[in-house]
């Protein structure tokens, strides 16, 4: 029998959902009056530029409101745990890290936070590598971003490593995220891995130009994965809205294709990244909300699946 309801009380009995990738320094910065409503329509790379603004005006304080408001609402909304991805560089300094850690402890009976650097700035450039090698082992996750280090994306996947090799900590790295088959940070990912000898402590989040590649390079870096033991998380409803183009590919929604990945024995959980910020206005973290467009996307109705998807699989993936 198939009910959202019974969906519900499953994910319930399961110990409640985890938000395995989210941005909560910045969530809810739509809502505030500095925001701008054109920046909504700018593109990905653009928004990056966008946020810095909030940062840099930003106090300790503020930052601890919204990330304070976010993990309310998700209390609120059966959320138990989640990962958030931090500001930590030149421009936020350690403001958002120092307000995250505040939240954190306030927060610790009811939910469990934890946190990942944001790499905003990329982790080659000498001041950003700076902000990242002082301040890496304050987190429980050395986040990644290789597209902030154009050009460079294996020695920025290369530093994350070494660094949480040595500190014993996990990795998240945003990859594969504009759905179109010139990217294979995936691949890429899982290789550098496998170099380091990192296997079953490295997640990939996104991965949605896997989806655009053909089918025999999808199982490769299927079979890859599994090797390198690289888990992933989806976060729906934040690259569904990708935008029309008028470039050939195999045909499939923006999304990280987990009705190939479970059943080959790869692990998957969600994430509601950006929640009502520049990116996502409109996002109010509902892991239920996620959860359904993760389904339908994929046509993927394996109820225990998705139940370990939205809950244990998460706890995993973030080190609980
Ligand atoms: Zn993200």
């Amino acid at each position: 029998m198939y009910t959202l309801a019974k969906l519900r009380e499953k994910i319930k009995l399961k110990g409640g959902f985890v938000n395995s990738h989210a941005h909560f320094d910045r969530a809810y910065t739509a809502t505030s009056i500095e925001f701008e409503e054109d920046t909504v329509n700018a593109h990905l790379f653009d928004k990056w530029e966008y946020v810095n603004q909030f940062k840099s005006t930003a106090s300790e304080d503020k930052y601890y409101q919204h990330i304070y408001q976010a993990v309310k609402t998700q209390v609120n909304m059966g959320v138990v745990a989640g990962l958030s991805f931090i500001d930590c560089d030149q421009v936020s300094e350690d403001r958002a890290l120092k307000a995250a850690l505040r939240v954190r402890e306030e927060w610790k009976n009811k939910f469990s936070l934890k946190i990942a650097c944001q790499t905003l700035k990329g982790v080659l450039q000498p001041e950003a590598k700076r902000w990242f090698f002082d301040h890496a082992h304050q987190f429980d996750v050395i986040g990644g971003l290789p597209k902030k280090d154009l050009g460079q994306e294996s020695e920025h996947i290369d530093t994350l490593l070494e660094v949480a090799k040595s500190n014993g900590q996990l990795v998240h790295v945003h990859v594969d995220q504009l759905n179109c088959d010139s990217e294979k940070e995936t691949e890429l990912l899982a290789r550098r891995v496998m170099h380091h000898g990192m296997e079953g402590k490295v997640t990939a989040v996104h991965s949605i130009s896997l989806a655009a590649h053909p089918k025999p390079y999808r199982d490769m870096v299927y079979q890859m994965s599994l090797d390198a033991g690289l888990s992933f998380v989806s976060c729906p409803t934040a690259w569904i809205d990708h935008r029309r183009s008028e470039k050939m590919s195999v045909t499939h929604n923006a999304i990280t294709p987990i009705d190939e990945m479970v059943p080959l024995g790869l692990t998957v959980a969600i994430g509601s990244d950006n929640i009502c910020d520049v990116y996502k206005p409109f996002s109010d973290g509902d892991m239920m909300t996620e959860l359904r467009f993760l389904l339908e996307a994929t046509h993927f109705y394996n109820v225990d699946d998705l139940v370990d998807i939205a809950t244990v699989n998460g706890r995993k993936i973030i080190g609980l």
